[in-house]
């Protein structure tokens, strides 16, 4: 027997990702845009509380079991900026993002560098699902002095992964799929997936 779950989400990436991480499980991605979801607002502190409302609004609208996640870079030199704003910390892109990070730390430490991606990613059965599954990921890097490489995204070019030498943006999408804060929390997600549900 097979389930819907519909992912609070329009980006085919993860879709890509989560699809072929619940395959060996009953459960069965539908975006939410197909189902005619829009976005929910993203107005909580935390990256867990993002991820729990963009779940509850596409549980809430659907009917069905639903994935949401939210993620970002934090920086802790400079009291965990961008965070939850990381998408929109310099209203102006990507590129705009990575400028306004370099320049923000300009200033600081060699040792002031360390940084990580984070990645929450809950699954709700319903919108007043008491017991939701939360999975968390954690990237471990630094934040180099000039962007590098040019694949991934965000600031994948300024962010130099722990223990390898490169940024995120030099590492092949399969590398990073298993290294990634988001990697970790889908495996996360599926096992206990595959174990309670
Ligand atoms: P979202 O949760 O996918 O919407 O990501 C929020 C924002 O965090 C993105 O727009 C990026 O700025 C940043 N971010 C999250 N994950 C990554 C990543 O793997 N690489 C680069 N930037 C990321």
């Amino acid at each position: 027997m097979t389930n819907r779950v519909v992912l609070a989400s329009s980006n085919h990436g993860k879709l890509r990702e989560l699809q072929e991480a619940l395959s060996g499980t009953r459960w069965r991605l539908t975006p939410q845009a197909a189902m005619g979801v829009t976005d929910a607002i993203e107005d909580k502190l935390t990256f867990v509380e993002n991820a729990l409302t963009k779940a509850r609004h596409a549980t809430a609208i659907t009917g069905l079991p639903a994935i949401a996640d939210d993620s970002g870079l934090v920086v802790p030199a400079l009291d965990g900026a961008p965070g939850i704003f990381s998408a929109r910390f310099s209203g102006q892109g990507d590129a705009g993002n990575n400028t306004k990070l370099l320049d923000a730390m300009s200033t600081l430490t060699d040792s002031d560098r360390d940084a990580h991606y984070f990645c929450a990613l809950v699954f709700l059965l319903s919108s007043d699902d008491p017991t939701p599954i939360i999975a968390e990921g954690r990237w471990q890097g630094r934040i180099g002095l000039a962007a590098a490489g040019d694949g991934g995204f965000g600031y994948d070019p300024i962010f130099e992964v722990a223990g390898l030498g490169c940024t995120a943006a030099q590492l092949s999408p399969e590398a990073k799929r298993e290294l990634s804060h988001r990697g970790q929390a889908v495996t996360q997600l599926c096992e206990a997936l595959g174990r309670s549900r």
